[in-house]
């Protein structure tokens, strides 16, 4: 993995798949069971790296359906909405969602590794709205201006997509401003694409004078292979503090033994659960919705079953409020 140069990864991930009839025709199944007209609103994209970790044949299989642009995305359903979680009305400058008073989260790019059906961000308008370098002056005097941000939360997109050089130069002039205490980066490249995961990136994030903190993004045990591990240590080994965000999804990762497994995953790359979140309610996604009844039976059930360090807690963003909402056991 470390001697990887980071061509290989930029090349891995200009040749995503992006063609439904490909996708199908690589994992073996049988077109006439799917309808993925969905694709044409919100196109599929899944890089080789992700996809030999599909099982073939199996329609079911909890990675593919996290990437299949199925018809059921067409349905329109009520309080599915294009922006739950009110990113809209939390920008403040092009790319900037200023929502918490001590974070600042952002849009350092419109591009992702894969294509994941339940993004919240699905709709998001990403071409007028996402921090490029040329704004970044702009960007970075917001963070001056407001002296409460302890925390600048790279998101996208994907912030690893960007090259090391463009992460550098916007890293770089973060480190000037005195009451930033540390930098979040939100990706879910280390699981889609763990060849992003190079010993040159690990020294750029290391030599920062500002601590890095890592939320990865895996939903499923089956994401972890050998590769993704390896690319967790690395991370690790160069002191980035790991943690996960899940998203509880169904077929996919609803169950005790998924979510047990994806727990044990996880630490065994040093990685720990950190947020379970139940779905936003963004239009297209209504067929992942778990009752939050269920879910929370569940998360009563993995705190019965993992060591405590090892179940994530159970969260919901709903739009306007000051922090994500724990899911507290009721009755
Ligand atoms: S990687 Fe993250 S931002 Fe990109 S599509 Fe998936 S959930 Fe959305």
């Amino acid at each position: 993995m470390s001697t990887q140069s980071s061509s290989n990864w930029q090349t891995v991930l200009a040749q995503a798949i992006t063609d439904p009839q490909t996708l199908l025709d690589y994992l073996q199944l049988d077109p006439r069971l799917f309808d993925l007209t969905a694709h044409q609103q919100f196109s599929l994209k899944l890089p080789f790296s992700y996809l030999k970790r599909i099982e073939k044949g199996n329609p079911n299989d909890p990675l593919l359906l996290q990437v299949l642009p199925l018809i059921q995305e067409n349905q329109k359903v009520k309080d599915f909405i294009p922006d739950p979680v009110g990113d809209l009305m939390a920008l403040k400058t092009t790319g900037v969602l200023h929502k918490y008073q001590h974070r600042l989260l952002i849009i350092s790019t419109p591009a992702c590794a894969i294509h994941c059906r339940y993004c919240f961000r699905r709709h998001f308008p990403y071409q007028q709205s996402h921090a490029s370098k040329n704004q970044w002056q702009a960007t970075t005097d917001y963070i001056q201006q407001h002296t409460e941000i302890e925390e600048v939360i790279l998101s996208g997109g994907d912030p690893l997509v960007l090259s090391d050089d463009k992460l550098a130069s916007l890293l770089q002039p973060l480190e000037k401003i005195p009451h930033l205490q540390r930098i979040r980066i939100h990706t879910r490249l280390p699981i889609v694409l763990p060849q992003r995961i190079t010993l040159a990136l690990c020294q750029l994030l290391q030599k920062l004078t500002l601590p890095v903190v890592m939320v990865i993004h895996s939903n499923h045990a089956n994401e972890i292979d050998h590769d993704v591990i390896q690319a967790c240590l690395m991370l690790h080994q160069h002191q980035i503090l790991l943690l996960n965000q899940a998203v509880l999804l169904k077929n996919i990762n609803n169950t005790i033994e998924a979510q047990v497994n994806l727990s044990h995953a996880l630490i065994q790359a040093n990685v720990l659960p950190y947020y379970l979140h139940l779905l936003d309610k963004v239009q297209g996604a209504s067929h992942f919705d778990i009752d939050e009844q269920q879910a929370i039976a569940l998360h009563q059930q993995m705190q019965k079953r993992l060591s405590g360090y090892l179940v994530p807690r159970l969260v919901r963003e709903t739009k306007g409020k000051a922090a994500k909402e724990l899911i507290i056991k009721q009755g």
